[in-house]
């Protein structure tokens, strides 16, 4: 719930797909930065991304940081006992431990249905695994048994597409839209509203289509299970036409004298990712590498041909597919398994076996003999200098069918080696080039059938573009000749043991990434319980290595699957300014042909199904239809929060919190530096100050040997600021994290190594330096056109509060602008720069603004404790800078800032606090009904977009709404700006209250491993939240009533009346919104 101002901008979705799912195995890139600058091949969609972006977001998304480095999707470790009992939750539903069920007998199974395939006990995970068949239709069920309570359930579908309509993903969308047993618009989003799920959403990839949900509330747990049943195997939209216009695409014409123009949730989610020249690239190159099968075409849909798509075809797609004969089920966690049976039989009993299976079978892309060169054109902006804007990516498809799973680990390896950290050769010499600015193409790509390996680099000039090709070739040559260096992969071993044996899946349930991986296979056909099995092939590469040596092992490897393998696509991509517009036009022509071929009857038909469309979107669900999904009571909800042990203590002068938890033996730590003795104007260099000090090297150690002992002798580092606002006080929190984690037993080195990057570090590389500018100069454009809500949000921040100025300066367009004047004055002032980045080293470092936070199992922390006091006795007693006061704040006129996109995101933010709120937590109980009524009927289903919430940061009491991949300007302003009305018309029966107080206790209590429970702990603190406010605030929450949602309208009115409006929109949309209303935006061109 805590919330801070920094870096808002990282989001859900990247965060999604951030997490890795290249490899079967899960072997994450690691990077001992936060920085990674390769980004995999976007080729899953979410049907949404709200639940991630709201509220919590400030300590998941820290937190994410830190697992960016070693977010490998793991294996269930052993919990200690009293750690269930710790967690309140564990009142709503009593947890049985799994040896006191019944075990699943032949007999039980049998008699619902259900034969044994093969059952395993699988190590890794502490798990019993049983793999099921249910006899009359065929369909799979792996019934995983342990004692995580973060249960997992999943239904996967082979949904392999014919064209690029979009079927599966309109699907994806479609079947949350109301089914038989929940006759209701969206049981999915009443779901989100009213449930403690810990995870809940739908993807859709190139060949299959995944519905997972997860909650550690059994009786919670099983109501989201038979929503989705129900969802899936008896969805409405497959009669209801309105759903799948609304999801997929229609023509919307309000007035007969008007234009018609295109609308569908899915049609401008797809339009979002068609302006994202990463993306554009991923997908021609998936495409180029697989013209036979079905991966040739998008499953996502092409907003071009998406308009092609009937609804007869959508019908049959879901008719053939969403059958239990084509099914896998996933259930996992520690409920009872014969229960998991008798909800499934339920529904597979009313079926028969069908031909699905056969016919949606994957086919296998054949190798090229030859060689394939595709070049294809991006939309850019019209300013900035488009000759360096060229992007290239080489593509191999490594095979015609799967690999086995110890080739498998070991290319997941090579991948580590060549790609994983800023110090692996490939990454480093591509970079160093300085042919480009930054890394494409995700590397390893293993996810389906056939593995794929792509790298490249954007940013580059047209005339360099062979030369990066060569480059990349010679690189790979020159390592298979010479192979990796031993310390090299001593720190990828222990990188990629660390992640396994850590088992951090970050946010994701550890089920859910279990399932994911079983999936690489099982999806194909194969074994499902051979991708969770690490152990043996982990052994068998070591001794490989230690016998051969890691040049027989991998040169071969690159050779094969690489340099001599003729199957091999490069992709060029080239800046076009005016491809925006041209799209555009097409797309208007297209449109006005449809119009020209209309009689008057028909448009007068048309606006008139418009009109009815839009009623029935705004038309609340009867209420009876409501209570069919099902909820719990309040009386299922523990009463107080959970609390994180914390023990504070002093080393040194220096305040220590310790939480004891079990960690498995890991030890995580944070060292927060104050941040309030460093001049204003020094700001924007923080990012790169912090990246220098990964990233630059010693007197001693090049950057290469000392990230190399990182990854030898932990399990990751990263640096970076932390800014927020602290409710009622004038000054902000602003401070810079150094966080990093190690197995008990490195504990001395683990704090060696944070003095050696703070103290030791030399900013002299120049060259280096300047490689970091054009990175985070590429990362932010980047942002700008995929994450434009964080954007506009971070400005409307820097408009209303010093905490967010700070922000922006350090990760706004402030920061990009910043960017591309530092470009030049690295060349021509480098001096004044190095100094500058030690003065920041020398203004931050002091035991007077220094806390240590640790979480680790008692014993650990408290052997721990004497490398934390030698590594305060070697920092200064104080800075020589006195506490400086900031005091700026951007211009607070409304803006817009202009890029080459086909939708928008809008946003209008104002003060609570200033026009006299006081907090109460009911806000939290609002805000989030706000979000998932109003904004999300309005933006989201009648307007569009791909998704419209709001956030109030109760630290500095900004309310701020945004949208997301919005076709609309204006109209979702005044969406905003009828909040309040909305509020003070709001009826509400018990029902409805009853589940907005549950969702937000589900949002406030969200799962977290126990590092990010002590994370959350050193937030709190930090941000002056004490666990006697949190009872307060829960208390508010649980005893929320409809008259605080009447008295919020009064408030949030002001942010209608007084607040500031940015957008990060097209130049023609926002030129019609200054021609409408009077010159309204103030436009900054941004890229
Ligand atoms: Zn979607």
């Amino acid at each position: 719930m805590e919330r801070a101002t920094l870096l808002r901008s990282s989001l859900a979705c990247n965060r999604l797909f951030s997490f890795r799912s290249s490899t079967r195995l899960g072997l994450s890139r690691s990077s001992s930065s936060s920085f990674s600058s390769s980004s995999p091949r976007n080729h899953r969609h979410n049907r949404h991304l709200i639940a991630s972006i709201t509220g919590r977001s400030l300590l998941r998304r820290h937190w994410i940081l830190l697992s960016a480095s070693s977010s490998s999707p793991s294996f269930s470790l052993r919990r200690e006992k009293r750690f269930s009992t710790l967690s309140p939750r564990a009142v709503g539903a009593p947890t049985q431990s799994p040896s006191e069920f019944s075990e699943v007998q032949d007999e039980v199974a049998e008699k619902l249905g259900f034969e044994i395939v093969s059952e395993e006990f699988i190590g890794e995970c502490k798990s019993k695994a049983v793999l099921f068949r249910h006899k009359k239709t065929g369909a799979e069920v792996m019934s995983v048994l342990n004692d995580d309570e973060n249960k997992v359930f999943g239904i996967v579908f082979r949904t392999p597409p014919k064209d690029s309509t979009g079927i599966p993903h309109i699907l994806e969308h479609s079947v949350l839209c109301g089914s038989r047993k929940y006759p209701l618009k969206e049981p999915f989003v009443e779901l989100l509203k009213g449930s403690l799920h810990t995870f809940l959403n739908a993807f859709t990839y190139p060949d299959r289509t995944c519905y997972p949900v997860a909650s550690t509330n059994t009786k919670d747990f099983y109501n989201l299970v038979d929503v989705y049943l129900d969802a899936v195997f008896f969805p409405k939209c497959v009669e209801d036409f309105q759903t799948f216009q609304q999801e997929g695409w229609h023509y919307e014409l309000n007035d007969p004298s008007e234009e018609i123009s295109y609308k569908g949730v899915v049609f401008n989610e797809m339009k979002g990712v068609y302006s994202q020249p990463d993306n554009i690239l991923g997908r021609t190159a998936q495409q180029a590498l697989f013209p036979d099968n079905t991966y040739g075409v998008d499953s996502g849909g092409d907003p071009k041909v998406i308009p092609k798509l009937t609804f007869e075809e959508f019908k049959e797609f879901h008719r053939k597919y969403y059958h239990p004969s084509n099914a896998r089920i996933w259930f996992y966690g520690d409920d009872d398994p014969n229960e998991r049976l008798r909800i499934l039989s339920e529904y597979l009993n009313m079926f028969d076996a069908s031909s699905a299976p056969s016919e949606s079978k994957i086919e296998s892309q054949k190798l090229f003999s030859e060689p394939v060169r595709i070049v294809e054109k991006y939309p850019a902006g019209e300013g900035g200098d488009l000759k360096k804007k060229h992007m290239v990516c080489l593509n191999w498809l490594l095979s015609d069918k799967p690999l086995d799973l110890e080739t498998e680990l070991t290319l997941g390896f090579l991948d580590h080696l060549m790609l994983g950290t800023p110090a692996s050769p490939l990454r480093k010499i591509l970079l160093e080039s300085g042919l480009g600015d930054a890394i494409v193409g995700g590397g390893i790509e293993d996810e389906l059938l056939q593995p794929q390996f792509s790298i490249g680099l954007k940013g580059v000039s047209e005339g360099d573009i062979q030369k990066v090709e060569e480059l990349v070739m010679n690189t790979l040559k020159k390592l298979a000749e010479e192979g990796f260096d031993a310390d090299a992969v001593e720190a990828s071993m222990n990188t990629i043991e660390f992640s396994l044996r850590e088992n951090n899946t970050g946010s994701f349930p550890r089920g859910l990434s279990l399932m994911l991986r079983s999936m690489g296979n099982w999806i194909y056909d194969m074994n499902p319980f051979e991708p969770l099995k690490y152990e043996k092939p982990l052994l068998a590469l070591k001794a490989r290595i230690t016998k051969e040596g890691s040049k027989a092992v991998f040169s071969p490897l690159i050779e094969k699957f690489i340099l001599n393998n003729p199957h091999c696509v490069t992709v060029e991509m080239q800046p076009d300014p005016e491809k925006a517009s041209r799209d555009e036009a097409a797309e208007k022509e297209v449109l006005e042909k449809v119009r020209a071929s209309m009689t008057e009857e028909d448009l007068a038909e048309l606006a008139r199904a418009t009109q009815e469309l839009r009623l029935k979107q705004e038309t609340p669900d009867p209420p009876e239809a409501l209570r069919a999904v099902p909820s719990l009571s309040l009386l299922d909800i523990p009463k107080e929060p959970i609390r994180v042990p914390t023990e504070m203590g002093d080393i040194n002068g220096v305040k220590v919190l310790e939480h004891d938890l079990f960690t498995n033996d890991v030890l995580y730590t944070e060292a927060v530096f104050n941040m309030n003795s460093l001049k204003q104007e020094l700001l924007p260099l923080v990012p790169l100050f912090c990246q220098s000090l990964l990233e630059m090297g010693t007197k001693d150690l090049t950057f290469v040997q000392l990230n190399q002992l990182i990854g030898r002798k932990t399990g990751g580092m990263s640096v970076y600021p932390l800014t927020s606002s602290v409710r009622g006080k004038e000054d902000p929190c602003s401070h810079i994290i150094v966080r990093g984690k190690a197995m008990a037993g490195r504990a001395e080195d683990l704090f060696n190594l944070v003095n050696c990057v703070l103290q030791e570090v030399q900013f002299t590389d120049q060259q280096r330096f300047k490689q970091f500018v054009s990175q985070s100069k590429a990362r932010m454009e980047n942002r700008l056109r995929g994450s434009g809500h964080g954007i506009a949000a971070a400005r409307m921040d820097a408009k209303l509060n010093i905490a967010g100025w700070i922000s922006e300066q350090m990760g706004g367009v402030s920061y990009l602008e910043f960017l591309q004047t530092l470009e030049e004055k690295a060349d021509q002032d480098w001096e004044g720069i190095s100094s500058s980045l030690e003065e920041i080293r020398k203004s931050l470092l002091s035991r007077s603004g220094c806390l240590i936070n640790m979480t680790a199992e008692g014993k650990n922390l408290k052997s721990a404790e004497k490398h934390v006091s030698k590594f305060l006795d070697l920092l200064p007693a104080s800075s020589p800078y006195e506490a400086t006061t900031w005091n700026a704040r951007l211009s607070p006129g409304n803006e817009a800032i202009v890029i080459p996109t086909q939708v928008n995101y809008v946003g209008k933010a104002g003060n609570l606090y200033e026009t006299g709120y006081q907090l109460s937590g009911s806000a939290y109980v609002v805000s989030k009904h706000i979000s998932n009524t109003w904004l999300w009927d309005r933006v989201r289903v009648s307007g569009g977009a791909y998704g419209g919430f709001c956030d109030f940061d109760t630290h500095s009491g900004i309310f701020s709404f945004l949208s997301y991949r919005d076709p609309n300007l204006l109209k979702t302003l005044d969406v905003y700006d009828g909040t309040a009305e909305f509020l003070r018309q709001l009826e509400m029966d018990d029902d409805t209250l009853t589940k907005a107080i549950i969702g937000t206790i589900g949002d406030v209590d969200s799962y977290q491993l126990p590092d990010a429970k002590g994370y959350s702990s050193l937030l709190r603190y930090l941000l002056g939240v004490t666990d006697e406010e949190r009872q307060r605030r829960r208390e508010e929450i649980l005893s929320t009533s409809l008259k605080d949602f009447k008295e919020f309208a009064e408030a949030i009115e002001s942010v209608k009346d007084r607040g500031v409006a940015v957008a990060v929109a097209s130049p023609d949309d926002v030129d019609a919104a200054n021609k409408e209303r009077d010159n309204f935006f103030q436009v900054k061109k941004a890229l």
